[in-house]
């Protein structure tokens, strides 16, 4: 099928097969889409792109993701657990360097109980009123996210990781269920988080129905924030021989996600930056307007290692914000220091 740019604008009235069509197109395509999502962007969020210090805060995980380099039965990871005072310690470094939103991530570890997720959330939302402070630490009930919420957490990150049940068992060990991520979604929804949810692409065993469906399953969930990436193969895992997604599926992802989702807020991700030098301007230039350094203290930093040959130097460092800013600026975009809410607004 051959789409004009036109027909393209008006994608968010395309039906299934159009839309399947879209993302099985060659080539040719791409120059208009992603003309359109920038044109989207700018609309929504003129030339701005919002920084997120990331601090990956455990890689002690209960889960066993097949795909996921942290997972429990992976004996070769080295773990580790950041104490309250470091997270608070890197919060001051971010803070200095202009991240005015901090996102904790890590596996699925109980270590870390309610409790001391609401005295470290409570600490960070006290020292700094101003920023935004998200989360992202996988299931837990609908008790543990309110009291989260209630002592100053604002958002949460969940990806759905595939919205088909029979391409997430193909991911997931039995013991976890989808069903039970989208109940998580629709709860953080409900207590008033800023949600994110998301997809990897080129995942083993997807399709392009696959993809159709998740991009469905985001329009019933509207969420605030959708995070996508390309799966990078792991060598300690069940899928270290699958092949890695590409940078192109995954920029004309984020394209379309931006004209189905004018108003979200779009990392270019780090593992769109691992597979192709030029991965992050060039996801920011196809639609994606946020980065998420890396903020972890620096003697951990190699260890969330979530695919083989994750970067976490230069320029997706916290650190390395000047020269990142540099380089958005020369293609035409502008870091900026709010705290980046999303703009529902309009
Ligand atoms: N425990 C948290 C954080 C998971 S890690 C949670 O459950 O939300 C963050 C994201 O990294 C995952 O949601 C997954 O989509 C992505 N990820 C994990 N392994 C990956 C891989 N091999 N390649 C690319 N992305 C991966």
């Amino acid at each position: 099928m051959n789409f004009t740019k036109q027909d393209l604008s008006n994608i968010h009235k395309f039906d299934d097969d159009m839309l399947k069509a879209v993302i099985e197109a060659d080539n040719t395509i791409d120059k208009d889409l992603f003309e359109l999502a920038d044109e989207v962007r700018r609309e929504y969020y003129d030339n701005k792109v919002y920084l997120r210090g990331l601090i990956e805060y455990t890689n002690y995980c209960k889960n066993d993701c097949y795909y996921c380099g942290i997972r429990c039965s992976n004996k070769n990871a080295k773990r580790y657990r950041i104490t309250k005072d470091e997270i608070l310690d890197v919060c001051k470094t971010g803070y200095d360097l202009g991240y005015r939103t901090f996102v904790l991530q890590g596996g699925e570890d109980s270590y870390y109980t309610d409790d001391m997720m609401c005295d470290i959330v409570s600490s960070i939302r006290e020292m700094y009123e101003d920023c935004a402070i998200t989360l992202s630490l996988g299931e837990r009930s609908y008790e543990s996210y309110k009291a989260f919420f209630d002592v100053g957490a604002n958002r949460y990150l969940l990806r759905h990781e595939t919205a088909d049940n029979n391409h997430y068992s193909k991911l997931h060990p039995d013991r976890m269920s989808l069903d039970n991520r989208k109940k998580c979604l629709y709860n953080l929804k409900e207590i008033g988080y800023q949600v994110g949810s998301g997809f990897m692409v080129g995942s083993p065993y997807q399709t392009s129905d696959n993809l159709v469906s998740d991009l469905r399953f985001l329009q019933d969930l509207q969420p605030d924030m959708i995070g996508i990436g390309p799966f990078i193969r792991h060598q300690d895992t069940p899928f270290r021989d699958k092949e890695n997604g590409t940078m192109e599926l995954t920029l004309r992802m984020i394209a379309i996600l931006r004209l189905l989702f004018p108003y979200s807020l779009l990392p270019s991700t780090t593992a769109l930056g691992t597979i192709n030098e030029g991965g992050r301007e060039a996801g920011i230039k196809a639609g994606a307007n946020v980065v998420m350094p890396n903020l972890t203290p620096i003697k951990y930093r190699g260890q969330y290692e979530l695919y083989d040959d994750k970067i976490y130097t230069g320029e997706e460092s916290a650190e390395g914000r000047k020269a990142l800013e540099k380089r958005l600026e020369m293609i035409g975009y502008r870091v900026v220091t709010d705290r980046g809410d999303v703009n529902k607004l309009k």
